[in-house]
Formats: structure tokens, C-alpha cells, sequence
């Protein structure tokens, strides 16, 4: 049953069956025919055969005519017929018996005697007689052993005295005899009609026809025989069995059944052949799914040009194909699709083989490399724009260092792994080749994009033996190097691990900060110069930590902003400031800081709607004081907050101008109220000769634009001359007043009012 299910074994017999049963057909068909032409050769024999046997009757008839002729016209035998000399005639007779082989010859006379009727007794002389008187010379008469044939001769002395017959019994002996002349095997036989069988009798005489006894197949032919007595109906009867006829032809069928059963084999043996030409290619091809199935490799064979050939030759393509897009599949999963770098997962994958493999006195290098204000160009120049910057990066840094593995790992971040450094080798030129390969110029779409990165670099064995510290401290190392003024590369150090641990603890304490209300604000004046008089204050926070003291907001408020923790601190800020300048007199105003993170968040025009209805502030004593980095984020989004704050009737200020990318730009992107002049240019009125000019061109700028100005960190009476001369209108810093605790700020207020009566008077 199992091997019939094989699709070889169905096709054999399939065709070994369809080419049986047409043979089967066709033998039995040729077989038939045979047979048909057998019977009919036959029954042409046979009916050639009756005209020849009739014709030796006949000629054996003539024969005994003669005889009896030749002994009839003897003058000594006529003399003893005559003289009824019966020894004489007796002594011809006998010799005309041997001679002719006759049983019998005798004399009849007109009397109807009959002389030397030796062993044929005959039946009826009178009857005889008749037919000799009628003319007849030959044919049949009914003698004591049956029927016999008969010739005779008339004895003349000179006149008719009597007749010669010659007669010989048609019996089985003389019959056997003479069909052994015949050239097919007969049988034949003798017979009165009416003796014979009713089918013989009803029979046509001189036809063959076929009729079967005892279950075997006789040809016949049936013929009247001349009477030379009356009374009798004499037949000759000739009978052949059919199957004599047919088994001449039985090595002729034994043939063909041969050549149908070779035939056969044959068929079974080609299909059998045809169809392993298939299956096999087949079963290979199953194989061969199976194990692409089970993940391994394989290729078929391509034997024939045929269509199989062709099915293999295309199977073949098909695995490679697969093959093709497995490797692709995998290169997707380990590689970066902008830059086509590894990514991070191959990233570890390599630096984990590097640290495996690394021999002793060998270093192995991971640099973070991180791109500075790489937002910038991705909100200025759009985000195409930073995507081939990106690309352009990726590509100098494998260009510039070939020994390297250089991945992306995400956003604007980069990471190079460097195996097989020497103990002794200049690990800052190393550093050195890293930075200088953002030194290369950058144009995109025509316009030169600048683009520095800050770089944090680790190395094996020292700083990390496994890939995840490693990176770790690279990591550690980069935000170090970002700290400490971006565009520069630093290496890990024990001492960052403490930093970052002393970050969390910080982290931890701001949130307990909040908690307990640790934080506090102090409030700096802000002087106008043309009106000679103080116009408000800026308010500061300060932290009181438990155990450290007070903390600096330059020290908390960044980690705040990276923690999100600014959002809950500057809520406070707000209401405390507003409720703070709520008891001032009216014509002083309050100055809050807004941090970026703080500036992102959807709730920030609700905060401050908030902080002014509970603390009753009108709007306009409110300025927000904001810094460039603002814009980094989505610009429309923040001049549409800038906007709806601005249509509340509150103020905005754009602090620390001049320390950011493209201060210009974003001055003309929003009518602000106030610019901030950024310390540092204050401080440089001293030393640097272009301080004034600086300072004139953003008074200039600002006043064109209709923003008014202040100048931060004024300490000295020089810098706030060389200011008002300049035509800054306001004026922050510790030459005024440094920033006093709100208990202070009502005291700060009466001494202004009171120094500027005294200045009026
Ligand atoms: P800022 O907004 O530019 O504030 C002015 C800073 O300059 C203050 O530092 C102030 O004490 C200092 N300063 C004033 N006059 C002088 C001077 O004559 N000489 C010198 N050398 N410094 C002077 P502070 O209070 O340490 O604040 C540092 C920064 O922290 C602020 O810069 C502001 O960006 C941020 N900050 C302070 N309070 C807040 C706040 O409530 N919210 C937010 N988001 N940021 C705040
Ligand atoms: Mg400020
Ligand atoms: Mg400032």
C-alpha cells in the first residue's frame, strides 16, 4: 500500500495497465482475425478439396469403366459369358479384381442374374439393371457391406448379353485411402440420405458450412453422388474439425502473446523509468524543502535542460534568493538604516568579540561620540537637512578612521570601537583624529552647516572589562565632556562614576525639595537708567539643602530640566513671584525665569493665568524672562505659546542674548519687549576694545526693533557709563543690588524712592 502511494510506482502501473489493456485488445483482435482467416482458408480447402475428391472418385470410376471396357470386348470372355462358362469367367474376374484392387467385379445378365459376385453381395440387380438400361455406365449401388461405387460395361456377342460391373464398397478403408490424397486432414464418408441425419439431409449440397457436435467446431461439405442403382440417395459427406485448421496457427497466437507480454514488460519497464525520471527530482526536491525548512543550506543539482532541469535551475534560484533576503533581514536587524553604520546591537556584538579577544598589552577603545545642538539644524535646516548631515557624519568617520568600527547608535549619537592598541600608544592623538574629523566643512544644500560633537571615551582594560560597563563609562565620560563646553572629547576618569552618583543623590534630594518646600526666592532689582529709578525685580531661586546649604541654581536647575522635575519647581516660582510682587506697589513689576522644558509643557499659559488671578496681579507687571534654547524645540508651536502669553498682556524678555546659535534670527522671529544682554559682554567692556561697539550694535538692533534692553551683571560704575552712553536703557547687577530675600524687597523699594527724590530735588 505504502509503495502504491509512491507517485512512480502509480505511474507504472497507471501506463503498464492503459498499455496492457491495448495489447489485450489488439491480440485478441489479431487472434480473432487469425481465426477468422484460419475457418475461412479452411472452408476454401475444404471446398477445393470436395471438387478433387469428386474428381477422384470420378477418375477411380473411369478407371474401373475402362478395365471393365477392356475384359468386357474380350472375344474369350464374351464366349464364356455367352456359353456361361463360369470357371472362365470366374478366373477373368478374379484378374480383373487384383488388377483394378476392386472387391468385386461380376456379370449381370439380361436375365438379372449375377455372375462371380465374389465378397459384394449386391443388394437389388433389378434396380441396377434399370439404371444400366437407362444409359448409365457409373456411380453408385447399394451392396451387401453398403454402398459401393460402381463402373460398367455392356458384354456384346455382338448383340447385348449382359453387363461388367466393377464395384467397390465406399466403406472406411478405401474412403481413408483416398482422402490421404486430399492436401487438408478430411474426413469423409459415404452416405444413403436417407440414413443420414435431419441437419445433413436438410443441407444444400456444394456448400460448406460449419457446425458443431459435441462441443468441437466441423466444417462441412455435402455432395450427390451419380446413382447407378435406383432407390438410393448416395452423399459424400466431408468433414474437417475447425481446430485442426486453427492449431496451425497456435504458434502464430503463442507469438503474438509473447510479443504482448514483452510488450508489456517493456511499457511497465519505461514508465517505470519515465516516471523515476520525475519523482526522483522530485523526491530530491522534497528533500531539499525539508532542509531549507530545517535552516540549512542546499543546491540542486541541475542535470537536464528539460523542464525538471529548469525546475531545479529555479528551485536554485529560489534558495539563493531567500538567502539574499536573509542577509539583508539580518543586516536590517545589526545596521542603521540612514547611514547603513552597525547599530547598537552589532555595536555590543563587536565590542564584546574585541574584549574576548583582546591579547595582553592591548587596549581596546569605545568612544561616545555625541553631535553638539544637533536639534538646531534639524528645526533651522529642516529635517532632511539633519538626516544628511547625519549620513555625511557617518561617512567622514569611517573614511577618517578606517581601523575603526563606527555604529550609530541612535538620534545624534555615535559610538567607535578601536581593538588591538598598543599599552604605549598616543591615545590623545587618537582622540585628537576623532575630533578633527568634525573639523571637516559641511555644506548641505549649498549653505555650510557647522557641526562640532562632544566625545567620551573609555578603554579596556582600565576603565572596564566588560562591554556594558565600558559603555557606561563612555557614556559617563560624554556627558562630561558636554558639561564642560561641547566640541571637545574627554576620557573617563574614576572621579565621574562619583559625579554621576552625586547627580542621582541630587536628583533624589531635589525631589524631597519639592516635597518639603526647601526652596526660597530672592528677588534682584532692575534699573531703568532713563527713568532713573527702579522698575522692578527679577526673581532667583534659591535651594537650602539640609546638609549641603544652599545649592546654586546653575547646579540644580539643569538637572531639574533634564528630569522634568523644573515643571513642578517653576509652578512654585510663578505663584510665588506673583504673589510676592502682588504686595508691591503698583508700578513695579516682577521678572520670572522660564525654562525650555518648562516652555514645551501645554500647561504653561495655565500655570501662569493661574499664579496672576490668585495673587491678583495685573498681567503687565509679569515679564518672562526666556532663553534662545526655547526655539529648539518645535519653533511654531513656541512663538504661537509666545503669542497667546504675549495676548494675556504679560511681557517677554529674551534673556542672556548673545551666548546662543543665531541670537539674530530668533530677535526677528518675535517682537519681544526687552533683550537681555548676556553678562559676558558686560564683563568684556573692560577688557576687550570692541565691548562698546558689541554693545552699541544690539542697542541699535533693539531699538530698531522697538525692544528695549538691559544689560545683566553690571558691577562697576565704568561698565554702567560706557552702558548708558551706549543707550542701554536698563541696567541689572551687584552694582545696584545683589538679589535679597523678599523680606528685604520692601526696604530695597523705599531706598530707591528715596534716592530718586533725592536725585529729582
Ligand atoms: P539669569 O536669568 O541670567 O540670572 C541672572 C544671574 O546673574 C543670577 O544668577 C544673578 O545672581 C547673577 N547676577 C546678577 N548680577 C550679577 C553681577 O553683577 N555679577 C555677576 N557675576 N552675576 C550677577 P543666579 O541667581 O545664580 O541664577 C543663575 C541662573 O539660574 C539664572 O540666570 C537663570 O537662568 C537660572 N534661574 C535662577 N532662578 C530661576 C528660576 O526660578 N527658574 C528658572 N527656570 N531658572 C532660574
Ligand atoms: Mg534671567
Ligand atoms: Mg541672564
Amino acid at each position: 500500500m505504502r509503495g502504491f502511494r509512491a507517485l512512480s510506482t502509480r505511474i507504472a502501473v497507471l501506463y503498464g495497465t492503459l498499455f496492457a489493456v491495448v495489447l489485450a485488445l489488439v491480440v485478441s483482435l489479431a487472434a480473432g482475425g487469425l481465426a477468422r482467416f484460419a475457418e475461412a482458408s479452411a472452408a476454401r480447402d475444404m471446398a477445393a478439396n470436395a471438387r478433387v475428391f469428386d474428381e477422384i472418385l470420378a477418375a477411380r470410376a473411369r478407371q474401373m469403366g475402362d478395365e471393365a471396357a477392356v475384359l468386357a470386348r474380350d472375344f474369350g470372355f464374351r464366349e464364356a459369358v455367352a456359353t456361361a462358362d463360369a470357371p472362365t469367367i470366374s478366373s477373368a474376374l478374379a484378374s480383373l479384381e487384383a488388377r483394378v484392387r476392386s472387391d468385386s467385379a461380376f456379370v449381370l445378365t439380361l436375365e438379372g442374374e449375377v455372375i462371380g459376385a465374389g465378397d459384394t453381395a449386391i443388394a437389388d440387380p433389378q434396380a441396377l439393371m434399370a439404371r444400366l438400361d437407362a444409359g448409365a455406365g457409373r456411380g453408385i449401388i447399394a451392396g451387401s457391406k453398403g454402398l459401393a461405387l460402381a463402373a460398367a460395361a455392356p458384354i456384346e456377342a455382338p448383340d447385348l448379353i449382359g453387363w461388367l460391373v466393377i464395384a467397390q464398397p465406399m466403406n472406411r478403408a478405401e474412403l481413408d485411402r483416398l482422402v490421404e490424397l486430399a492436401p487438408i486432414a478430411l474426413e469423409a464418408e459415404v452416405v444413403d440420405a436417407a440414413a443420414a441425419p435431419a441437419w445433413q439431409r436438410r443441407a444444400r449440397a456444394g456448400a460448406v458450412f460449419e457446425r458443431e457436435i459435441g462441443g468441437a467446431r466441423f466444417l462441412y461439405h455435402l455432395s450427390d453422388l451419380p446413382v447407378l442403382a435406383d432407390g438410393i440417395a448416395p452423399r459424400l459427406v466431408l468433414r474437417h474439425a475447425l481446430a485442426q485448421s486453427l492449431a496451425a496457427y497456435a504458434g502464430l497466437k503463442a507469438l503474438l502473446a509473447a510479443l504482448a507480454a514483452g510488450g508489456i514488460a517493456l511499457a511497465v519497464g519505461l514508465s517505470w523509468r519515465v516516471a523515476r525520471s520525475v519523482t526522483e527530482p522530485l523526491a530530491e526536491l522534497d528533500a531539499a524543502t525539508r532542509m531549507i525548512g530545517a535552516g540549512r543550506e542546499v543546491s540542486l543539482a541541475v542535470r537536464t535542460g528539460d523542464e525538471i532541469g529548469r525546475l531545479a535551475e529555479s528551485f536554485n534560484q529560489m534558495v539563493s534568493a531567500i538567502a539574499e533576503r536573509e542577509r539583508q533581514i539580518i543586516h536590517v536587524g545589526l545596521h542603521d538604516g540612514l547611514t547603513g553604520l552597525p547599530n547598537r546591537k552589532l555595536f555590543t556584538e563587536q565590542l564584546a568579540n574585541a574584549l574576548a579577544r583582546r591579547a595582553k598589552g592591548e587596549k581596546v577603545l569605545v568612544a561616545y561620540v555625541d553631535l553638539d545642538d544637533f536639534k538646531l539644524v534639524n528645526d533651522t535646516l529642516g529635517h532632511p537637512a539633519g538626516d544628511a548631515l547625519l549620513k555625511l557624519v557617518a561617512a567622514h568617520l569611517s573614511e577618517d578612521l578606517p581601523e575603526a568600527l563606527v555604529a550609530r547608535l541612535g538620534g545624534d549619537e555615535f559610538a567607535v570601537l578601536i581593538d588591538g592598541i598598543d599599552e604605549k600608544a598616543n591615545l590623545a592623538a587618537i582622540a585628537d583624529r576623532l575630533q578633527a574629523s568634525f573639523d571637516r566643512p559641511i555644506t548641505i544644500n549649498g549653505q555650510a552647516a557647522p557641526c562640532s560633537a562632544s566625545i567620551g571615551i573609555a578603554l579596556a582594560p582600565g576603565d572596564g572589562a566588560d562591554g556594558v560597563t565600558l559603555m557606561k563609562n563612555a557614556d559617563l565620560a560624554l556627558y562630561r565632556a558636554k558639561h564642560e563646553g561641547k566640541a571637545s572629547y574627554h576620557f573617563f576618569e574614576p572621579g565621574l562614576d562619583e559625579a554621576a552618583r552625586r547627580r542621582r543623590q541630587l536628583e533624589v534630594d531635589l525631589r524631597s525639595a519639592i516635597r518639603e518646600g526647601q526652596f526660597a526666592l530672592h528677588f534682584q532689582p532692575l534699573y531703568s537708567v532713563v527713568q532713573q529709578r527702579l522698575t522692578g525685580f527679577e526673581a532667583l531661586i534659591r535651594w537650602d539643602h539640609p546638609e549641603r546649604g544652599r545649592v546654586s541654581p546653575a547646579e540644580f536647575i539643569t538637572l531639574a530640566e533634564e528630569t522634568g522635575l523644573i515643571i513642578p519647581i517653576g509652578e512654585w516660582v510663578l505663584r510665588e513671584a506673583c504673589h510676592q510682587a502682588s504686595t508691591w506697589p503698583a508700578d513695579i513689576s516682577v521678572a520670572v525665569n522660564v525654562s525650555p522644558r518648562q516652555f514645551a509643557a501645554p500647561r504653561l499659559a495655565a500655570t501662569v493665568l493661574s499664579a496672576l488671578s490668585a495673587s491678583g496681579l495685573a498681567p503687565g507687571r509679569l515679564e518672562l524672562e526666556i532663553t534662545e534654547s526655547i526655539f529648539i524645540a518645535d519653533v511654531d508651536a513656541t512663538l504661537a505659546t509666545l503669542h497667546s502669553l504675549r495676548n494675556l498682556g504679560i511681557r517677554i524678555a529674551l534673556d542672556d542674548f548673545g551666548t546662543g546659535y543665531s541670537s539674530l534670527s530668533y530677535l526677528r522671529s518675535f517682537p519681544f519687549d526687552k533683550v537681555k544682554i548676556d553678562k559676558s559682554f558686560v564683563a568684556d567692556l573692560g577688557t576687550s576694545p570692541n565691548g562698546h561697539a558689541v554693545i552699541r550694535a544690539i542697542t541699535t538692533l533693539a531699538d530698531a526693533l522697538g525692544m528695549e534692553t538691559l544689560a545683566e551683571g553690571v558691577e562697576h560704575m565704568a561698565q554702567f557709563e560706557v552702558l548708558a552712553r551706549e543707550g542701554c536703557q536698563n541696567i541689572q547687577g551687584y552694582l545696584f543690588s545683589r538679589p535679597v530675600p523678599a523680606e528685604a524687597v520692601p526696604d530695597l523699594i523705599a531706598e530707591a524712592a528715596g534716592a530718586e527724590r533725592q536725585l529729582r530735588a
